[in-house]
Order: C-alpha cells, then sequence, then structure tokens
C-alpha cells in the first residue's frame, strides 16, 4: 500500500481514500496497536472518518476519543513559518520560541538550516485553507458522535499538555 501511494506522489497526483485509509489500517493490525493507538493529522476529511470507521468496525477497534487543538490561523502561521530544520540531523528549530545559538546554524551539527516548502507561510495559508474546507468539517462529525474533545491551543505548552493528558485520563 506504501509503495503504491509512493508511486502516485513520486507521478504528482494525490492519493485516493481507499488507499490512505488501506496504509492506516495495515499499520493498525501491528503488535504495537493492541493496546490502543494514536492517530495525527488522520483523517482529514469526513469520506476518510467514514471508511476510517468501516475498517475499524472490521478489526474490532474503535476511537475512544477525538481531540482536536483550537488555535487561531495567526498563531498557526507564526508557528509553521518560523520553523527551521537541520537537513542533516533532523533537529528542529523555531525562529522566535526556539532560535539555535547561532543564525541559521544546527547547534548540534553545525549544518546550515534549511525553511521545508511546507513551512512557507503561502503554502501554510494554502493549507489552512484546505483545512477550512475539507478537515474542519469533522469537528462537527465528531461532536455528533460524543467523541470530540476541544482543548485551547493558545495556551502555553505545558497547559495544553497536562489538559490533553487530563482528558485522556492520564
Ligand atoms: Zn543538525
Amino acid at each position: 500500500m506504501g509503495l503504491k501511494a509512493k508511486a502516485m506522489m513520486d507521478a504528482g497526483a494525490l492519493v485516493p481514500d481507499e488507499v490512505v485509509v488501506g496504509i492506516v489500517r495495515e499499520r493498525l493490525q501491528k503488535d504495537d496497536c493492541v493496546n490502543g493507538f494514536i492517530l495525527d493529522g488522520f483523517p482529514r476529511t469526513v469520506a476518510q472518518a467514514d471508511a476510517l470507521q468501516s475498517n475499524l468496525a472490521d478489526l474490532g477497534k474503535s476511537i475512544n476519543m477525538v481531540i482536536s487543538l483550537e488555535v487561531d490561523n495567526e498563531a498557526v502561521v507564526e508557528r509553521i513559518s518560523g520553523r527551521r530544520t537541520c537537513p542533516d540531523c533532523g533537529r528542529m528549530y523555531h525562529v522566535q520560541f526556539d532560535p539555535p545559538e547561532s543564525a541559521d546554524t544546527c547547534g548540534e551539527c553545525g549544518s546550515a538550516l534549511i525553511q521545508r516548502d511546507d513551512d512557507r507561510e503561502a503554502t501554510v495559508r494554502k493549507r489552512l485553507d484546505v483545512y477550512a474546507q475539507q478537515t474542519a468539517p469533522l469537528v462537527e462529525y465528531y461532536n455528533n458522535a460524543g467523541l470530540l474533545k476541544s482543548i485551547d491551543g493558545m495556551q502555553a505548552i505545558q497547559t495544553v499538555q497536562a489538559e490533553i493528558l487530563q482528558a485522556l485520563g492520564c
């Protein structure tokens, strides 16, 4: 499934929902998912959520909770477009919140930091538009299913973490 998806992405095509859901289904059947799992950034559309639901039912699994981190669009843009990544060791920085000691240089390995194409402001704004059109309807979808827990993602990192853990009963 993954190879199939990669071939499509390499060809510049969108990966159809059944392939994406197939990849998730395969992954959820591994041993480390026996006691539970967390999906991050998936599903992204109502069609994917429907397909996920029927696949989980097939596998005798279900979703217990959906956490929605609520963050203002401008804060999302600031957080993502300020990211800098080390292409060699993978360490991430943020120009404002976690800057490297010397500008544009990785403190771990000395390589020049880059901004990933995905993190450029124009790309982030496009992704927010796609989110509003395709993914935001899932808030109502999971709220109607009684599974939604909204958390104010504008709070301090430690507060957000504490509220997530509390919601999960940890
Ligand atoms: Zn590095």
